[in-house]
């Protein structure tokens, strides 16, 4: 497969994947609306673009790491303007990381065919730290063939995992799995706050709970190195994680399939949306709890 690379959106997640890709010999073309974050990598090697359509003119595999549906379509196909990737001479193959659901998987990938491109959807799981250290989870989903050449590409980020050929099915296992994140985060706040507030030590609480059946990656992870040090930063923000979790609930809703617990979980990260802030990082959703109880959880 080629080693010239397009990559567009240069976040919290794509700066480190596409560091990864120059250090391991690939050349980026690169774009972001953010100049900082262009410059960063520009700093590595990557060679700039003035425009998606500009980088898709310049290589023929695109790789987008971009917030949510409406950007990646926007980006992808170039809704009311001709800057979109779709627009790109050399394209052949437009591969999303980011996460957006399988129905706009679905209707991106539509709209690509028509220009004989094939859609890739390969969103990631593992956080900024994963991203660093190309260890993600990588959910992807595309025609078997494209799979067998892009796979080498992809294992720069982490463990990669065929899920089907059919447009978007990369994205149910990914909103499956955030749902479950999405829970356990919240729940482990609920069960930390009432334990603090009730007299227990959360260091201790962590410790008891790693060690017995409540073990989840917040109690493991989130709240021993985010929230009891009060650093919260996880890296990834509540409003991303609210999304996260209302297109799950959205595309299951269309799959006929009902879920109760989702719908509080979903109530409780609408909530921090509002009251924290969308640009507020996820770890966060325990102040929530603390000011309705007056409470810290934290390391003594
Ligand atoms: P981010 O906001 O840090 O990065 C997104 C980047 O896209 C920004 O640099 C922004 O400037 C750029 N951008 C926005 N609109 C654009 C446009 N129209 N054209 C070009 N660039 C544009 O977000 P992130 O945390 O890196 O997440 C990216 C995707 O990965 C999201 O879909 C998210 O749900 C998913 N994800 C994030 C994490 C995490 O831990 N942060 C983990 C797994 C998956």
């Amino acid at each position: 497969m080629t080693k010239q690379i397009g990559f567009i959106g240069l976040g919290k997640m794509g700066a480190p994947m596409a560091t990864r890709l120059i250090d391991a010999g690939y050349q980026l073309t690169v774009y972001d609306l953010r100049q900082d974050c262009v410059d960063a990598l520009v700093a590595k090697g990557a060679q700039a673009a003035a425009s998606p359509a500009a980088v898709a003119d310049a290589v023929d595999t695109v790789l987008l790491s971009l917030p949510e549906p409406t950007i990646v379509r926007q980006v992808a196909l170039g809704t009311g303007s001709a800057n979109g990737v779709i627009a790109g001479a050399k394209v052949k193959t437009v591969l999303d990381l980011s996460t957006t659901g399988a129905i706009a998987a679905r209707e991106i990938a539509a709209a690509l065919a028509e220009k004989g491109i094939t859609a890739v959807d390969a969103p990631v799981s593992g956080g900024v730290a994963g991203a660093i250290a190309g260890t993600l989870a990588v959910m992807v989903a595309c025609p078997q063939a494209r799979f067998a050449d892009l796979q080498p590409m992809l294992a720069i980020f982490g463990k990669v995992f065929f899920i089907g050929e059919r447009p978007g099915m990369g994205q149910t296992m990914k909103l499956a799995n955030n749902l479950l994140s999405a829970t356990a985060t919240a729940a482990t706040a609920e069960a930390i706050v009432f334990g603090v507030k009730s007299g227990l030590d959360p260091a201790v609480m962590c410790e008891v709970i790693n060690a017995g059946s409540g073990r989840n990656t917040a109690s493991q992870d989130k709240f021993p190195r985010q929230v009891l040090t009060r650093k919260f930063n996880q890296g990834f923000t509540t409003g991303l994680m609210y999304k996260d979790v209302r297109l799950c609930l959205e595309e299951a809703q269309a799959a006929g399939v009902p879920m109760t617990v989702a719908t509080g979980v979903r109530e409780l990260w609408a909530r921090a949306n509002a009251e924290l802030g969308a640009g507020s990082d996820m770890t966060a959703i325990v102040q929530l709890l603390e000011r309705a109880t007056g409470v810290e959880v934290k390391s003594s």
